[in-house]
């Protein structure tokens, strides 16, 4: 008998990657259109490497991405990480909020399961689609042991990247993708993971985010604002009114206006809690550069893009209210 092959999960959830044209060559398409079995069809040579379970978990755009989406999800990932009889996990997704996905997944999944989010840039009926190859690359690695340990991760265009550390950095094309801070994991190459280095926040499987959130009704609210050129306070203010956190896309090292930065302080003082960070699309955040963190009651970033800092802030949130505490988990994760 030869060996069985092992087993990946695909959970599907929309995208690109499941988009459809009206014909191949067309700009414009619809997201979320074709079925996990659709998906996993235009890929016969995955029967080769993997005994496939797929699930369509949702079909979206992930423009379209909700809490109820991250909800489902982490539920099941949680379930086929507890699965002894399941080597990997393959998570296909759209590719604007994939970045956010792996990160949601990478703070509360407390397994060292392989993980990895796949998405495409061309939609399935494209001339030249990449999402065929990139399934592949994602279910070859998600059966690899080198991908243990390392939380999710993420496979674009034989790029192989940390979810912390990913982010998309153009709005077409296929080199979306990009690890600004710290650089990519490693690459696929030819159906076989090459990692280059650990150089993201270690995966923890103690984390103190745990899936417990996920039972409450509706979880910590947090905006982020943009700054700008002449910011003005009062959409800070109207803001402030609901939000428990708020994320100033700041520029530069996560500044704002006078004006902003005044109306900030006084969500702070009405037990909002502040995080600054950067708009730039790279860099880091520090503490008490050109404000006064400490004085103002204000949280930094450090390297976390804004949407990634809304996730952290959120979950944060879910175990404490103090901004020490909550800069702590910033510092750390
Ligand atoms: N809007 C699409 C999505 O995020 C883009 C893509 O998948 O490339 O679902």
């Amino acid at each position: 008998m030869p060996d069985a092959l092992p087993v990946v999960a695909v959970l599907a959830t929309g995208g690109t990657i499941a988009g459809a044209q009206a014909d191949a060559t067309s700009a414009g398409y619809k997201a979320g259109t074709f079925s996990v079995n659709d998906l996993l069809a235009a890929v016969p040579q995955l029967a080769g490497i993997a005994d496939i379970r797929a699930e369509q978990v949702a079909n979206v755009g992930s423009q379209n991405m909700t809490h109820a989406v991250w909800r489902a999800l982490a539920e099941r990932v949680d379930a086929l990480c507890q699965d002894a009889s399941v080597a990997g996990i393959v998570i296909t997704h759209g590719t604007d909020t994939l970045e956010e996905t792996a990160y949601f997944l990478s703070l509360l999944i407390q397994h060292d399961k392989p993980i990895v989010l796949v998405g495409a840039m061309r939609p399935a009926t494209a001339l030249g689609a990449e999402g065929p190859a990139n399934l592949y690359n994602a279910v070859a690695l998600a059966r690899h042991p080198d991908a243990r340990g390392r939380g999710p991760l993420v496979v674009m265009n034989e790029d192989v990247h940390y979810a912390r550390e990913i982010q998309k950095i153009a709005s077409a094309g296929l080199c979306a993708f990009a690890s600004p801070n710290r650089g990519r994991a490693g690459v696929m190459h030819g159906g076989t993971p090459y990692f280059y280095s650990r150089n993201t926040t270690t995966h923890t499987t103690q984390s103190e985010f745990s899936l417990a959130l996920l039972e409450k009704a509706s979880w910590p609210r947090v905006d982020i604002i943009y700054a700008h050129a002449d910011l003005q306070g009062d959409v800070i203010d109207f803001v402030a009114d609901t939000a428990q956190g708020i994320v100033l896309a700041g520029v530069g090292d996560g500044n704002a206006t006078d004006l902003a930065i005044a109306a900030l302080s006084r969500a702070a003082d009405a037990g909002v809690t502040v995080v600054r960070s950067s708009r730039t699309g790279s860099g880091f955040v520090a503490r008490d550069v050109e404000l006064d963190d400490g004085a103002l009651g204000f949280v930094a970033a450090r390297d976390l893009n804004p949407q990634k800092a809304r996730i952290l802030l959120m979950l944060a949130l879910s175990v404490t209210r103090d901004a020490a505490a909550v800069q702590a988990l910033f510092d750390r994760y």
